[in-house]
């Protein structure tokens, strides 16, 4: 199954709780706009390549757009369709007044030399620049991109349309970004994981934690989750994974990676594989990378107590059937990565009103409103009876829907 048959099935799952009529249905999972364009550039070398560049926008009932730009080459519309509604979703079940979008381009940055993806960046913002704008669809990153990207991204925007610093966030703290939204993404899961444990009623403090994926959202959650008194039992990489049942070091872990460019090797912990990762016995496992990495396949081997999708789309909808049947309590993605755009939300704030916040704030305001989620998709779980995943949706689902009919069409 593709990633859109995936979010269309968790779709169809909360729809069918709230008894959606089918038109409303429709409405609500067909996006506004796709926009696929295609972007030229030169090489270092001189020759010209062509890649494909997407932005789909997905509703926009309660606000701009909101989302991500993701530079990988497995790329496409129908995954960026996927990850734009997911967006319209998350954004409503944390409450911002913003709508959903997605980006990306087919590309891997990995193969890139600064000057090409400064090029590559510059033209897609050529190409997309009337569609996107403070008002109508805010970009920001996601897989593969970065605050120097969305630098560039303000900057050639900026050339169309003159001082716009709110028509992208997740940019450089030096350049109009928020202090505090390189971490945010771990930041949230770190609290939502927190608040998971407190209502499980198994302290977060001695808890074992997996996480897949030691990227941005990976490496800050590991971080924060260790601060937070979690033992990190294991940490993996697109080369290899690390294992201490002792709890590995993080602050060393991160120095070996930006030494050897990966946490494989690591002095104080074992090696293991990835797959070896995901079916560790630990309290909690945090997909950070991928989506479909939980699948039917390995769903069955899976023995954490709790998962906490820090990864958008990470488990199937197979898999996360076979979860539940076997009762391990999993935080879906559209609440427990929203960290991230809560914080995008905060520096599009600042932005608008030419006043800067203090780191301070935004973590305050940022467990504010993760914490609020929280409660919220925990309630309806409860009422409702039905998974933290359709509960989230639900109350997505539910905001989006009440907006479009008080609104009209
Ligand atoms: N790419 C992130 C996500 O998937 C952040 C989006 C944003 O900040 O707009 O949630």
């Amino acid at each position: 199954m593709s990633a859109v048959d995936d979010a269309q099935r968790y779709f169809d799952l909360a729809a069918e709780t709230m008894g959606l009529s089918q038109n409303m249905r429709i409405l609500l999972t067909t996006p506004l706009r796709e926009v696929r364009v295609q972007v030229a550039v030169e090489m270092d070398d001189g020759q010209v390549h062509t890649y494909i560049g997407y932005r789909i926008q997905h509703d926009k009932a309660r606000g701009p757009m909101k989302g991500g730009l993701r530079y990988h080459p497995e790329v496409d519309s129908g995954e960026v369709l996927a990850l734009a509604s997911l967006m319209t979703w998350k954004t409503a079940v944390v409450n911002l007044p913003y709508g959903g979008a997605k980006g990306g381009i087919s590309v891997d940055p990995k193969q890139l030399s600064p000057g090409e993806l400064e090029r590559i960046t510059r033209k897609f913002v050529d190409e997309i620049q009337d569609v996107i704008g403070p008002d109508k669809d805010i970009p920001a990153p996601d897989m593969g991109t970065n605050a120097q990207v969305m630098a560039w991204i303000m900057n050639q925007y900026e050339k169309y349309h003159g001082f716009s610093p709110a028509c992208v966030t997740g940019k450089p703290v030096e350049l109009h970004g928020a202090e505090g939204r390189e971490e945010a993404t771990g930041r949230g899961v770190a609290i939502i994981t927190r608040a998971l444990a407190e209502k499980l009623q198994r302290p977060l403090a001695g808890s074992t934690v997996a996480i897949q994926g030691f990227g941005n959202v990976g490496s800050h959650a590991a971080k924060i989750l260790q601060e937070m008194g979690a033992r990190i039992v294991a940490v993996s990489d697109a080369h290899g994974a690390t294992q201490n049942r002792d709890g590995l070091d993080i602050a060393s872990l991160l120095s070996h990676q930006a030494a050897t460019g990966g946490v494989s090797g690591f002095s104080h912990g074992d090696k293991l594989t990835n797959a070896e990762l995901l079916a560790l016995d630990v309290d909690i496992l945090i997909p950070a990378a991928l989506g479909g990495v939980i699948t039917h396949e390995n769903a069955k081997d899976i023995r954490a107590r709790c998962i906490v999708e820090a990864a958008n789309g990470p488990t199937t909808p197979e898999a996360d059937e076979e979860l539940a049947r076997r009762e391990i309590v999993v935080v879906p993605d559209i609440l427990a990565n929203a960290g991230g755009v809560t914080v995008s939300y905060f520096e599009w704030v600042q932005n608008r009103q030419y006043f800067k916040w203090q780191l301070q704030q935004v973590r305050q305001q940022l467990e504010q409103v993760m914490t609020e989620g929280f409660q919220r998709v925990w309630s309806v779980a409860e009422e409702k009876k039905v998974s933290l995943r359709t509960a989230a949706y639900v109350l997505g689902i539910g905001r989006v829907g009440r907006a479009t009919v008080v609104g009209g069409i």
